[in-house]
């Protein structure tokens, strides 16, 4: 098995979190522990451990997780782990990207779905007037992918095997 650290974070006794909703301040109603993996520190794999907090808005009366800087709560790895992951696996092949990472190519694949995703929510198709469609032989020359790309931004629309 892999060496691993952990790196245990938690608020102070008091603290008040914004509700997400509305912004007001709140205390802690309860709380949910949590890990994620952060960038390798000496090599060594390195996990966050906290205390993630859930507030009882008193003025929505909504019971809420509340987000934290670092990650995505539903996510076992920080942001920075993803950016990581994200720039390995578009220099190599993903089983390649995954030993260099010491993960499971199946959460490779959820961080890889959680970023595209996210992109394509933000991608505006509204001006896409002209589409061209390309394919090619994969790298290993072993399938054909079909390229789907906006003519006038050069933004590959879509990509299928
Ligand atoms: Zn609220």
């Amino acid at each position: 098995m892999d060496e691993a650290r952990s790196l245990y974070i938690d608020f102070e006794r008091e603290a008040e979190f914004a509700c997400p909703h509305c912004g007001t301040a709140n205390k802690v109603y309860d709380t949910e522990k949590k890990l994620w993996r952060h960038l390798d520190f000496w090599n060594w794999k390195t996990y966050f451990h906290a205390r993630a907090p859930r507030t009882d808005c008193t003025n929505c009366n909504i019971v809420t997780l509340v987000p934290i800087q670092w990650a995505r709560l539903q996510f076992h790895f920080t942001l920075l782990f993803g950016a990581w992951a994200m720039r390995l696996m578009a220099e190599r092949p993903f089983n390649a990207a995954a030993r260099e990472l010491r993960e499971h190519d199946t959460r490779m694949w959820r961080i890889f779905h959680y970023y595209v995703n996210q992109a394509m929510a933000e991608l505006n198709l509204t001006q896409v007037t002209w589409i061209a469609v390309n394919e090619t032989l994969s790298r290993c020359g072993h399938r054909y992918i079909t390229l789907f790309v906006d003519v006038n931004t050069k933004i590959v629309l879509f990509a299928t095997a």
